[in-house]
């Protein structure tokens, strides 16, 4: 039987009414509650590490969430997070990078509905999390709705349905049914005994959203606060030249030294700067391209890469290496 640890950091799964809205308020124990029989299917231990609504988490969360799994990898088969669903993206993507080549599946989880209120979607949601991480896998992902979604690559597009998650520019790792588990595409399981733990993080980085009318001042304030931008820029990208001018405040912040990465307001199919004259204005040399990234991986990655190097070529060079299935061509 395997052996798995239930860590818990808070969202709505573990959320009660309070006296203001809902609040997380049960810990991992009050979970596993809500799950009887689920000894028969592993050996679980519950640890319960924050009790946050996940619109409080920090990257310094990242960071106790990625020790917390390293300091115990060799105790366990495998581990489960629930976490609340509106920064899960960004989380799973900060432990894909923090704690690579696993080779025991690092599954994150949560719910749209409380685990304690009628029709929740909590106790399939964590007994499908905890099928998966019996599997003989490695790696982290999320899992939800009955689908398996690389780290790197969920999204949460709804707030309110039970589908709320999306895995973009990127197949679904697999399904979950009630008797089996279907695979999409093979996993490439790592060799290694243990994963790498890797927790520097510089957090000076902004993101940055273009609309019509954005003032180039803004630029002139994130260049004296902040190592690393992203520009997520409209369609195949680009950056506005004519009328209020991006261009330049772009090459200035590169100038600087500040690692600027370009990526694309649309959510699928990724940026190419070089098919339209607004995007080749852009020094391929010197921005840093995301491909098909998504934002809520490229956030993560920059503060990691950044927490690395600040040298503005290696960081160029890391950002552009796939890690964990985070960008594929
Ligand atoms: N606000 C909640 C959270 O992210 C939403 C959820 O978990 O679904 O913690």
């Amino acid at each position: 039987m395997k052996k798995l640890l239930l860590l818990t950091t808070g969202g709505t799964i573990a959320s009660i009414e309070g006296e203001n809205g809902l609040v997380p308020g049960m810990n991992a124990n009050d979970l596993l509650n809500y799950l009887p029989g689920i000894d028969l299917l592993c050996e679980i231990d519950g640890y319960p590490l924050m009790n946050l609504d996940s619109t409080n988490i920090q990257p310094e969360h990242w960071v106790d969430i990625a020790n917390a799994i390293y300091e115990r990898y060799d105790d366990y088969d495998g581990f489960v997070i629930t976490h609340g669903t509106d920064t899960m993206a960004y989380t799973a993507a900060a432990i894909s990078y923090m704690l690579q080549h696993a080779n025991k599946p690092i599954v994150l989880t949560g719910s749209q509905i409380p685990i304690g209120f009628e029709k929740t979607d909590a106790k399939r949601n964590i007994l499908d999390a905890i099928r998966f991480a019996c599997e003989e896998t490695g790696g982290v992902y999320v899992v939800f709705d009955g689908r398996v979604i690389q780290g790197t690559r969920a999204i949460k597009l709804r707030t309110k349905s039970y589908d709320s998650f999306e895995s973009i520019n990127f197949p679904y790792v697999a399904s979950i049914y009630e008797d089996s588990i279907e695979y999409n595409k093979p996993i490439h399981m790592a060799k290694n005994q243990k994963p790498t733990l890797d927790t520097a993080l510089c957090t000076d980085v902004a993101l940055v959203k273009l609309h019509p009318g954005i003032q180039p001042e803004l630029f002139d304030y994130l260049k004296e606060h902040y190592k690393g931008i992203v520009i997520e820029s409209y369609g195949s990208g680009g950056i506005p030249f004519q009328g209020r001018n991006l261009l330049a405040k772009l090459n200035d912040l590169t100038d600087c030294g500040i690692s600027v990465v370009i990526t694309t307001q649309c959510l699928e199919e990724g940026e190419d700067i070089e098919i339209y004259e607004v995007g080749r204005n852009v020094n391929p040399n010197r921005i840093i391209r995301s491909r098909n990234m998504n934002t809520e991986a490229i956030v993560p990655k920059l503060m990691w890469v950044l927490g690395k190097t600040q040298d503005p070529h290696m960081v160029k060079k890391l950002m552009e290496t796939p890690i964990a299935d985070d960008v594929n061509f």
